[in-house]
């Protein structure tokens, strides 16, 4: 299985290290031909603004757009996430658009810039460790998309489908659950396009 993870700007080795295993092949993704052949891919965190600067400036735009069309799990942290939204709190134009959420960025004010928290969450267990820095918050999804964890009544994770999205960095714990919910997120898609 290959997974990529977008290394335009942003936190990108820990991603690495987060989803590697005997099974999972990972490329670090700075050309768009190197989406060829991917059967996952990341979003990291970082500055959404200048991601999307990059995105274009290297001509990702249709192809992430492509990728997330044809179905292939995607998963978004925090600047990734934002990348994902159907709708951003106070800016006209979305990003990519793939999941169908409103995110409103730096939401969580500035006495709050960064912070842990240890995370309920659907799907993947107790006690998810979660870091916030700068993050965004989802602040509505829509009827397809599952709310997979809340900090303090506010959507910070969701699925819909082969999206995954969330406002925290995962990837900057020890705790790789929530990749390796991606991953077998990915392991599915690929024994579903073999059976289909
Ligand atoms: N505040 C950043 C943005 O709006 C996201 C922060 C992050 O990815 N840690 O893009």
């Amino acid at each position: 299985m290959n997974i990529g993870v977008l290394a335009l700007q942003g936190a990108i080795r820990e991603h690495v290290k987060a989803i590697e295993a005997p099974d999972v092949n990972v490329t670090i993704v700075k050309k768009v031909e190197q989406l060829e052949g991917l059967d996952g891919l990341v979003f990291p965190g970082g500055e959404s603004t200048t991601m999307r600067r990059l995105i274009n400036l290297y001509g990702f735009y249709e192809p992430l757009k492509k990728f997330a069309h044809a179905g292939k799990p995607v998963f978004g942290t925090c600047a990734g996430a934002i990348l994902m939204a159907r709708e951003i709190v106070g800016q006209v134009e979305p990003h990519l658009s793939v999941m169908d959420m409103t995110v409103e960025r730096n939401a969580f004010g500035r006495q709050r810039e960064s912070f842990e928290a240890l995370l309920p969450m659907k799907n993947v267990g107790e006690d998810v460790q979660a870091v916030f820095i700068r993050a965004p918050i989802i602040r509505s999804v829509g009827p397809g998309v599952t709310v997979l964890a809340e900090y303090n009544g506010d959507i910070v994770a969701a699925q819909e489908g082969p999206f995954l999205a969330c406002s925290f960095h995962p990837e900057l714990t020890e705790d790789d659950r929530f990749h390796q919910y991606f991953v077998q997120m990915v392991r599915e898609s690929l024994s579903e396009a073999i059976t289909n």
